[in-house]
Protein backbone atom coordinates (compact mmCIF):
# COMPACT_ATOMS: atom_id res chain seq x y z
CA UNK A 1 0.00 0.00 0.00
CA UNK A 2 1.24 3.80 -0.55
CA UNK A 3 2.85 5.20 2.20
CA UNK A 4 1.31 8.31 3.18
CA UNK A 5 3.86 11.04 3.68
CA UNK A 6 3.28 14.91 5.50
CA UNK A 7 5.14 17.57 4.00
CA UNK A 8 5.39 20.99 6.39
CA UNK A 9 5.94 23.70 4.04
CA UNK A 10 5.64 24.49 0.80
CA UNK A 11 8.59 26.46 0.05
CA UNK A 12 11.59 25.36 -2.26
CA UNK A 13 12.20 22.47 -0.27
CA UNK A 14 8.03 21.30 0.01
CA UNK A 15 7.44 21.75 -3.42
CA UNK A 16 10.55 19.40 -4.22
CA UNK A 17 9.08 16.68 -2.30
CA UNK A 18 5.90 16.58 -3.72
CA UNK A 19 7.52 16.76 -6.93
CA UNK A 20 9.13 13.44 -6.26
CA UNK A 21 6.59 11.86 -3.93
CA UNK A 22 3.86 12.35 -6.46
CA UNK A 23 6.05 10.97 -9.48
CA UNK A 24 5.46 7.62 -7.60
CA UNK A 25 1.45 7.27 -6.93
CA UNK A 26 1.57 3.63 -5.91
CA UNK A 27 4.49 4.01 -3.35
CA UNK A 28 3.94 7.51 -1.76
CA UNK A 29 0.93 9.78 -1.37
CA UNK A 30 1.81 13.47 -0.58
CA UNK A 31 0.28 16.15 1.94
CA UNK A 32 1.74 19.06 1.68
CA UNK A 33 0.42 21.63 4.42
CA UNK A 34 1.18 25.06 3.80
CA UNK A 35 0.43 28.00 6.78
CA UNK A 36 0.46 30.65 4.03
CA UNK A 37 -2.02 31.28 0.84
CA UNK A 38 0.72 30.94 -1.69
CA UNK A 39 3.96 28.64 -2.55
CA UNK A 40 7.34 29.58 -2.81
CA UNK A 41 7.92 30.18 1.42
CA UNK A 42 10.89 32.93 1.57
CA UNK A 43 10.78 33.75 -1.97
CA UNK A 44 7.19 35.54 -1.00
CA UNK A 45 8.14 39.22 -0.36
CA UNK A 46 6.18 40.88 1.77
CA UNK A 47 6.53 44.81 2.79
CA UNK A 48 4.97 43.36 6.11
CA UNK A 49 7.26 42.78 9.11
CA UNK A 50 6.17 41.40 12.25
CA UNK A 51 2.77 39.80 11.91
CA UNK A 52 0.91 38.63 8.71
CA UNK A 53 -2.55 39.03 7.82
CA UNK A 54 -3.98 36.63 10.13
CA UNK A 55 -2.01 37.01 12.81
CA UNK A 56 1.28 34.88 12.20
CA UNK A 57 5.28 35.83 12.84
CA UNK A 58 6.32 36.95 9.14
CA UNK A 59 7.56 34.28 7.85
CA UNK A 60 9.59 35.56 4.81
CA UNK A 61 13.29 37.28 5.20
CA UNK A 62 13.43 38.70 1.61
CA UNK A 63 13.81 42.50 1.12
CA UNK A 64 12.38 44.85 -1.91
CA UNK A 65 15.29 44.93 -4.26
CA UNK A 66 17.22 41.74 -3.94
CA UNK A 67 18.59 40.11 -6.48
CA UNK A 68 20.05 36.44 -5.93
CA UNK A 69 23.46 36.10 -4.71
CA UNK A 70 23.58 32.86 -6.58
CA UNK A 71 23.16 32.73 -10.58
CA UNK A 72 20.40 30.93 -11.70
CA UNK A 73 22.70 28.65 -13.45
CA UNK A 74 23.40 26.91 -9.93
CA UNK A 75 19.86 27.41 -8.23
CA UNK A 76 17.75 25.62 -10.41
CA UNK A 77 16.93 21.99 -9.41
CA UNK A 78 18.24 19.39 -11.54
CA UNK A 79 15.13 19.07 -13.63
CA UNK A 80 13.61 22.06 -14.17
CA UNK A 81 16.10 24.93 -15.72
CA UNK A 82 15.20 28.55 -15.42
CA UNK A 83 14.02 30.58 -18.29
CA UNK A 84 17.17 30.88 -19.83
CA UNK A 85 16.40 34.66 -21.65
CA UNK A 86 16.76 35.58 -18.26
CA UNK A 87 20.08 37.39 -17.10
CA UNK A 88 22.27 35.02 -14.44
CA UNK A 89 21.83 37.07 -11.02
CA UNK A 90 17.70 37.03 -10.92
CA UNK A 91 15.40 39.06 -8.76
CA UNK A 92 12.97 37.98 -5.84
CA UNK A 93 10.50 38.00 -8.61
CA UNK A 94 12.19 35.42 -10.85
CA UNK A 95 12.20 32.93 -8.20
CA UNK A 96 8.96 32.87 -7.17
CA UNK A 97 7.37 32.47 -10.45
CA UNK A 98 10.06 29.48 -11.43
CA UNK A 99 8.76 27.93 -8.12
CA UNK A 100 5.50 28.78 -9.20
CA UNK A 101 5.67 27.23 -12.50
CA UNK A 102 7.88 24.20 -11.33
CA UNK A 103 4.49 23.88 -9.17
CA UNK A 104 2.32 23.80 -11.85
CA UNK A 105 4.87 21.61 -14.61
CA UNK A 106 4.40 19.12 -11.72
CA UNK A 107 1.17 19.79 -11.17
CA UNK A 108 2.01 20.03 -6.92
CA UNK A 109 -1.14 22.06 -6.35
CA UNK A 110 -3.99 19.38 -5.82
CA UNK A 111 -1.40 17.77 -2.98
CA UNK A 112 -1.15 21.09 -0.93
CA UNK A 113 -3.39 22.08 1.65
CA UNK A 114 -3.27 25.99 1.72
CA UNK A 115 -3.66 28.30 4.85
CA UNK A 116 -3.12 25.18 7.04
CA UNK A 117 -0.67 24.90 9.80
CA UNK A 118 0.83 22.28 11.35
CA UNK A 119 0.35 22.27 15.09
CA UNK A 120 1.96 19.28 16.49
CA UNK A 121 3.55 16.51 15.24
CA UNK A 122 3.98 12.82 17.07
CA UNK A 123 5.03 9.79 17.12
CA UNK A 124 2.48 7.05 18.36
CA UNK A 125 2.31 3.18 17.94
CA UNK A 126 0.03 1.78 15.52
CA UNK A 127 -0.44 -1.78 15.37
CA UNK A 128 2.67 -3.56 15.59
CA UNK A 129 4.56 -0.47 13.89
CA UNK A 130 4.70 3.27 14.60
CA UNK A 131 3.00 6.11 12.74
CA UNK A 132 2.73 9.95 12.85
CA UNK A 133 -0.15 11.86 14.04
CA UNK A 134 -0.12 14.74 12.78
CA UNK A 135 -2.03 17.77 14.15
CA UNK A 136 -2.72 21.20 11.55
CA UNK A 137 -5.49 23.87 12.20
CA UNK A 138 -6.65 26.61 9.63
CA UNK A 139 -5.44 29.65 9.94
CA UNK A 140 -8.37 31.52 9.39
CA UNK A 141 -10.26 29.51 11.73
CA UNK A 142 -7.89 28.28 14.41
CA UNK A 143 -10.14 26.43 16.72
CA UNK A 144 -10.72 24.04 13.22
CA UNK A 145 -8.39 21.43 14.00
CA UNK A 146 -8.01 18.02 12.60
CA UNK A 147 -5.56 15.34 13.16
CA UNK A 148 -4.27 12.80 10.61
CA UNK A 149 -2.14 9.69 10.48
CA UNK A 150 0.58 9.76 8.45
CA UNK A 151 3.35 6.77 7.78
CA UNK A 152 6.73 9.18 6.99
CA UNK A 153 6.98 13.35 7.78
CA UNK A 154 9.39 15.43 5.35
CA UNK A 155 9.77 18.25 7.53
CA UNK A 156 10.44 21.76 5.31
CA UNK A 157 9.78 24.35 7.08
CA UNK A 158 12.72 27.00 6.29
CA UNK A 159 15.32 28.43 8.75
CA UNK A 160 15.80 31.99 8.09
CA UNK A 161 12.80 33.40 9.98
CA UNK A 162 13.29 33.19 13.64
CA UNK A 163 16.33 35.91 14.54
CA UNK A 164 19.17 35.12 16.32
CA UNK A 165 20.19 38.10 18.44
CA UNK A 166 23.44 37.62 20.39
CA UNK A 167 23.61 39.28 23.44
CA UNK A 168 25.79 42.51 23.73
CA UNK A 169 26.72 44.59 26.83
CA UNK A 170 25.14 47.51 27.29
CA UNK A 171 22.04 47.25 24.36
CA UNK A 172 19.55 48.09 27.16
CA UNK A 173 21.16 51.28 27.09
CA UNK A 174 21.19 52.04 22.82
CA UNK A 175 18.48 54.62 22.09
CA UNK A 176 19.06 54.26 18.63
CA UNK A 177 17.31 51.53 16.60
CA UNK A 178 17.73 47.88 16.57
CA UNK A 179 16.58 46.09 13.94
CA UNK A 180 17.35 42.36 12.51
CA UNK A 181 17.87 41.55 8.78
CA UNK A 182 14.95 39.57 9.04
CA UNK A 183 12.70 42.83 8.72
CA UNK A 184 14.89 44.84 6.47
CA UNK A 185 12.64 45.74 3.88
CA UNK A 186 14.63 48.59 1.38
CA UNK A 187 17.10 51.36 1.98
CA UNK A 188 14.48 54.09 1.94
CA UNK A 189 14.23 53.60 5.41
CA UNK A 190 18.27 54.61 6.53
CA UNK A 191 17.92 58.10 3.86
CA UNK A 192 20.93 59.87 5.71
CA UNK A 193 21.79 57.84 8.80
CA UNK A 194 24.42 56.22 10.54
CA UNK A 195 24.61 52.59 10.41
CA UNK A 196 26.11 49.54 11.77
CA UNK A 197 24.87 46.02 10.69
CA UNK A 198 26.87 43.51 12.70
CA UNK A 199 27.39 40.15 10.61
CA UNK A 200 28.77 39.99 6.80
CA UNK A 201 27.74 36.46 5.57
CA UNK A 202 25.34 37.26 2.31
CA UNK A 203 22.71 38.99 4.29
CA UNK A 204 25.53 41.44 5.83
CA UNK A 205 27.12 42.25 3.01
CA UNK A 206 24.39 42.54 0.56
CA UNK A 207 21.94 44.98 2.54
CA UNK A 208 25.56 47.04 3.71
CA UNK A 209 25.70 47.61 -0.12
CA UNK A 210 22.45 48.54 -0.64
CA UNK A 211 21.90 51.04 2.42
CA UNK A 212 25.15 52.57 1.74
CA UNK A 213 23.42 54.29 -1.59
CA UNK A 214 21.19 56.25 1.06
CA UNK A 215 22.62 56.37 4.26
CA UNK A 216 24.67 58.53 5.39
CA UNK A 217 27.53 56.55 6.84
CA UNK A 218 27.66 52.42 7.01
CA UNK A 219 29.99 50.30 9.11
CA UNK A 220 30.27 46.59 8.75
CA UNK A 221 30.98 44.66 11.67
CA UNK A 222 32.70 41.19 11.37
CA UNK A 223 34.97 39.56 12.70
CA UNK A 224 35.76 37.29 8.97
CA UNK A 225 38.81 38.44 7.25
CA UNK A 226 39.00 42.04 6.04
CA UNK A 227 36.53 41.86 2.70
CA UNK A 228 39.31 42.55 -0.49
CA UNK A 229 36.94 44.05 -3.08
CA UNK A 230 36.51 47.94 -3.03
CA UNK A 231 33.63 49.21 -0.87
CA UNK A 232 31.67 52.57 -1.44
CA UNK A 233 33.33 55.17 0.08
CA UNK A 234 30.73 56.02 2.89
CA UNK A 235 30.72 52.41 3.88
CA UNK A 236 33.96 50.43 6.36
CA UNK A 237 34.50 47.40 8.41
CA UNK A 238 35.27 47.34 12.45
CA UNK A 239 35.54 44.65 14.11
CA UNK A 240 33.32 42.90 16.28
CA UNK A 241 31.09 44.86 18.81
CA UNK A 242 32.34 45.48 22.27
CA UNK A 243 29.31 46.79 23.99
CA UNK A 244 26.69 49.95 23.49
CA UNK A 245 27.02 53.18 25.17
CA UNK A 246 24.20 55.14 26.09
CA UNK A 247 22.67 57.32 24.28
CA UNK A 248 23.66 55.97 20.59
CA UNK A 249 27.52 54.60 20.79
CA UNK A 250 28.47 51.09 19.23
CA UNK A 251 32.13 50.38 20.85
CA UNK A 252 34.22 48.08 18.45
CA UNK A 253 36.83 45.45 19.97
CA UNK A 254 39.75 47.46 18.49
CA UNK A 255 38.42 50.30 20.75
CA UNK A 256 36.77 52.34 18.25
CA UNK A 257 33.66 54.19 18.79
CA UNK A 258 30.88 55.24 15.99
CA UNK A 259 27.98 57.04 16.74
CA UNK A 260 24.85 54.72 15.25
CA UNK A 261 20.99 55.76 14.47
CA UNK A 262 20.30 52.17 13.28
CA UNK A 263 22.11 49.02 14.69
CA UNK A 264 21.37 46.51 12.25
CA UNK A 265 21.79 42.30 13.57
CA UNK A 266 22.70 40.31 10.41
CA UNK A 267 23.33 37.43 12.87
CA UNK A 268 21.54 34.60 11.37
CA UNK A 269 18.52 32.52 12.72
CA UNK A 270 17.49 30.21 15.10
CA UNK A 271 16.35 26.64 13.73
CA UNK A 272 12.99 26.40 14.99
CA UNK A 273 10.39 22.73 14.99
CA UNK A 274 7.55 24.53 17.24
CA UNK A 275 5.32 21.35 16.06
CA UNK A 276 7.72 18.71 17.61
CA UNK A 277 6.49 17.54 20.49
CA UNK A 278 9.29 15.79 22.87
CA UNK A 279 8.78 12.46 21.74
CA UNK A 280 10.09 13.24 18.64
CA UNK A 281 13.24 13.12 20.51
CA UNK A 282 14.50 16.15 17.90
CA UNK A 283 17.32 18.56 20.12
CA UNK A 284 17.64 21.61 18.22
CA UNK A 285 20.97 23.80 19.67
CA UNK A 286 22.07 26.86 18.13
CA UNK A 287 22.80 25.92 15.04
CA UNK A 288 22.99 21.94 15.51
CA UNK A 289 19.77 19.48 15.13
CA UNK A 290 20.57 16.02 16.00
CA UNK A 291 20.22 13.38 15.73
CA UNK A 292 20.21 13.43 12.14
CA UNK A 293 21.90 11.10 9.93
CA UNK A 294 23.15 12.94 6.92
CA UNK A 295 21.86 16.13 8.27
CA UNK A 296 18.59 14.60 7.42
CA UNK A 297 17.21 11.73 8.45
CA UNK A 298 16.41 10.85 12.34
CA UNK A 299 18.03 8.05 13.59
CA UNK A 300 15.72 6.68 16.10
CA UNK A 301 12.91 7.29 13.76
CA UNK A 302 14.53 7.30 10.13
CA UNK A 303 10.68 8.21 8.84
CA UNK A 304 10.93 11.32 9.84
CA UNK A 305 13.48 13.66 7.63
CA UNK A 306 14.07 17.39 8.26
CA UNK A 307 14.80 18.84 4.13
CA UNK A 308 16.83 22.08 3.92
CA UNK A 309 18.35 22.55 7.09
CA UNK A 310 22.82 23.09 5.25
CA UNK A 311 24.04 26.44 5.24
CA UNK A 312 26.20 27.84 2.31
CA UNK A 313 25.09 25.63 -0.24
CA UNK A 314 23.16 25.69 -3.70
CA UNK A 315 19.65 24.80 -2.43
CA UNK A 316 17.72 23.76 -4.74
CA UNK A 317 20.03 20.87 -5.95
CA UNK A 318 21.00 19.51 -2.69
CA UNK A 319 16.81 19.66 -1.74
CA UNK A 320 16.34 17.54 -5.15
CA UNK A 321 19.45 14.97 -3.65
CA UNK A 322 18.46 14.92 0.03
CA UNK A 323 14.29 14.20 -0.89
CA UNK A 324 15.40 11.59 -3.01
CA UNK A 325 17.63 9.97 -0.41
CA UNK A 326 14.85 10.23 2.41
CA UNK A 327 12.52 9.00 -0.52
CA UNK A 328 15.12 5.50 -0.97
CA UNK A 329 14.85 5.07 3.01
CA UNK A 330 11.47 5.23 3.08
CA UNK A 331 10.63 2.23 0.06
CA UNK A 332 13.22 0.44 1.27
CA UNK A 333 15.47 0.52 -1.90
CA UNK A 334 17.92 2.08 0.01
CA UNK A 335 18.89 -0.34 3.53
CA UNK A 336 20.04 2.14 6.06
CA UNK A 337 22.91 1.34 8.29
CA UNK A 338 22.13 0.25 12.15
CA UNK A 339 21.17 3.19 14.20
CA UNK A 340 24.40 2.95 16.12
CA UNK A 341 26.26 3.18 12.75
CA UNK A 342 24.23 6.16 11.52
CA UNK A 343 25.37 7.83 15.19
CA UNK A 344 28.64 7.33 14.97
CA UNK A 345 28.85 8.92 11.31
CA UNK A 346 26.94 11.92 13.06
CA UNK A 347 29.70 11.96 15.73
CA UNK A 348 32.36 11.79 12.81
CA UNK A 349 31.28 14.27 10.87
CA UNK A 350 30.56 16.84 13.96
CA UNK A 351 33.83 15.78 15.25
CA UNK A 352 35.55 16.68 12.28
CA UNK A 353 34.26 19.74 11.84
CA UNK A 354 35.47 20.96 15.26
CA UNK A 355 38.78 19.62 15.05
CA UNK A 356 38.75 21.96 11.68
CA UNK A 357 38.46 24.67 14.16
CA UNK A 358 34.36 25.43 12.86
CA UNK A 359 32.54 26.51 16.03
CA UNK A 360 29.80 23.91 17.37
CA UNK A 361 27.17 26.28 15.53
CA UNK A 362 28.46 25.43 11.91
CA UNK A 363 27.26 21.88 12.42
CA UNK A 364 25.49 21.68 9.03
CA UNK A 365 27.58 24.70 7.35
CA UNK A 366 29.16 22.99 4.09
CA UNK A 367 30.55 25.36 1.79
CA UNK A 368 33.05 23.11 -0.31
CA UNK A 369 32.01 20.50 1.31
CA UNK A 370 28.46 20.42 0.15
CA UNK A 371 29.76 18.74 -3.50
CA UNK A 372 30.73 14.79 -1.34
CA UNK A 373 27.73 15.60 0.50
CA UNK A 374 25.54 15.87 -2.65
CA UNK A 375 27.58 13.25 -4.55
CA UNK A 376 27.75 10.79 -1.45
CA UNK A 377 23.87 11.05 -1.08
CA UNK A 378 23.34 10.25 -4.61
CA UNK A 379 26.06 7.22 -4.91
CA UNK A 380 24.19 5.73 -1.59
CA UNK A 381 20.94 5.38 -3.42
CA UNK A 382 22.76 4.46 -7.23
CA UNK A 383 21.69 7.65 -8.67
CA UNK A 384 24.21 10.01 -11.13
CA UNK A 385 25.99 13.05 -9.46
CA UNK A 386 25.01 16.40 -9.93
CA UNK A 387 26.56 18.08 -13.05
CA UNK A 388 29.76 19.05 -11.72
CA UNK A 389 29.56 22.11 -13.68
CA UNK A 390 27.19 23.58 -11.19
CA UNK A 391 30.09 22.98 -8.71
CA UNK A 392 32.77 24.69 -11.37
CA UNK A 393 30.24 28.22 -11.89
CA UNK A 394 29.79 28.35 -7.92
CA UNK A 395 33.64 28.70 -7.50
CA UNK A 396 33.34 30.60 -10.52
CA UNK A 397 30.68 33.00 -8.86
CA UNK A 398 32.67 33.10 -5.61
CA UNK A 399 36.03 34.03 -6.77
CA UNK A 400 34.55 36.81 -8.48
CA UNK A 401 32.15 37.98 -5.48
CA UNK A 402 34.94 38.20 -3.48
CA UNK A 403 36.92 40.34 -5.87
CA UNK A 404 34.24 42.08 -6.98
CA UNK A 405 31.39 42.54 -4.30
CA UNK A 406 29.62 45.22 -5.52
CA UNK A 407 29.52 44.53 -9.73
CA UNK A 408 29.74 40.58 -9.62
CA UNK A 409 26.05 40.45 -10.21
CA UNK A 410 26.21 42.07 -13.73
CA UNK A 411 28.28 38.82 -15.05
CA UNK A 412 26.29 36.50 -16.73
CA UNK A 413 27.35 32.74 -17.21
CA UNK A 414 26.88 30.19 -18.84
CA UNK A 415 26.56 26.01 -18.59
CA UNK A 416 28.00 24.56 -21.97
CA UNK A 417 28.57 21.09 -20.79
CA UNK A 418 28.35 18.41 -18.11
CA UNK A 419 32.08 19.91 -17.04
CA UNK A 420 32.05 23.21 -18.45
CA UNK A 421 31.11 26.66 -18.50
CA UNK A 422 31.90 30.05 -19.21
CA UNK A 423 31.26 34.15 -18.41
CA UNK A 424 30.15 35.99 -21.28
CA UNK A 425 31.55 39.64 -21.99
P1 LIG B 1 11.16 28.37 3.01
O1 LIG B 1 11.29 28.99 1.70
O2 LIG B 1 11.35 29.22 4.21
O3 LIG B 1 9.73 27.66 3.08
C1 LIG B 1 9.20 27.10 4.25
C2 LIG B 1 7.68 27.07 4.12
O4 LIG B 1 7.15 26.37 5.26
C3 LIG B 1 7.05 28.45 4.13
O5 LIG B 1 6.17 28.58 3.05
C4 LIG B 1 6.30 28.50 5.47
O6 LIG B 1 5.13 29.28 5.40
C5 LIG B 1 5.99 27.03 5.70
N1 LIG B 1 5.79 26.67 7.11
C6 LIG B 1 6.61 26.92 8.15
N2 LIG B 1 6.10 26.42 9.29
C7 LIG B 1 4.91 25.83 8.96
C8 LIG B 1 3.91 25.15 9.71
N3 LIG B 1 4.00 24.97 11.03
N4 LIG B 1 2.82 24.69 9.05
C9 LIG B 1 2.68 24.88 7.70
N5 LIG B 1 3.60 25.53 6.95
C10 LIG B 1 4.70 25.99 7.57
N6 LIG B 1 18.93 30.66 -2.09
C11 LIG B 1 19.42 30.61 -3.37
O7 LIG B 1 19.47 29.54 -3.97
N7 LIG B 1 19.85 31.77 -3.98
C12 LIG B 1 19.78 32.97 -3.38
O8 LIG B 1 20.18 33.97 -3.98
C13 LIG B 1 19.23 33.05 -2.06
N8 LIG B 1 19.08 34.24 -1.44
C14 LIG B 1 18.46 34.29 -0.24
C15 LIG B 1 18.25 35.53 0.36
C16 LIG B 1 17.59 35.64 1.58
C17 LIG B 1 17.36 36.98 2.18
C18 LIG B 1 17.16 34.45 2.22
C19 LIG B 1 16.44 34.52 3.55
C20 LIG B 1 17.40 33.21 1.67
C21 LIG B 1 18.04 33.12 0.43
N9 LIG B 1 18.27 31.89 -0.17
C22 LIG B 1 18.81 31.83 -1.44
C23 LIG B 1 18.00 30.63 0.53
C24 LIG B 1 16.54 30.18 0.50
O9 LIG B 1 16.16 30.12 1.83
C25 LIG B 1 16.41 28.86 -0.18
O10 LIG B 1 16.73 29.05 -1.54
C26 LIG B 1 15.06 28.18 -0.16
O11 LIG B 1 14.11 29.01 -0.77
C27 LIG B 1 14.59 27.70 1.19
O12 LIG B 1 13.45 26.90 0.99
P2 LIG B 1 12.74 26.09 2.14
O13 LIG B 1 11.61 25.38 1.51
O14 LIG B 1 13.73 25.31 2.91
O15 LIG B 1 12.20 27.18 3.19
Amino acid sequence: MARRVAVIGAGAAGLCAARHLSARPDQFVPTVYEQTGRVGGTWVYTDRVGTDEHGLPVHSSMYKNLRTNLPKEVMAFPDFPFDSSLPSFITHQEVLRYLEDYTDHFQLRKHIQFLTKVDTVRPVPCADQMVWEVTVSSVEEPEKKTTQQFDAVMVCNGHYSVPYIPAIPGAESFQGRFIHSHEYRSPDDFEGKNVVLLGAASSGQDIALEISATANQVVLSHEKPPIKSQLPSNMKEAPGVERFKAPKTVRFTNGEEFEADVFMYCTGYHYHFPFLTPECEVSVQRGRITPLYKHLLHTSFPTLSIVGICCRICPFPQFDRQVLFAQAALDGSFALPSREEMEEDIRRDYHRRLDAGKPPHHAHEMGEEQWEYNNELSRLIGLAPLPKAVELVYRGVHHERVNNLQWYKDGQYEITGPESWRKLE
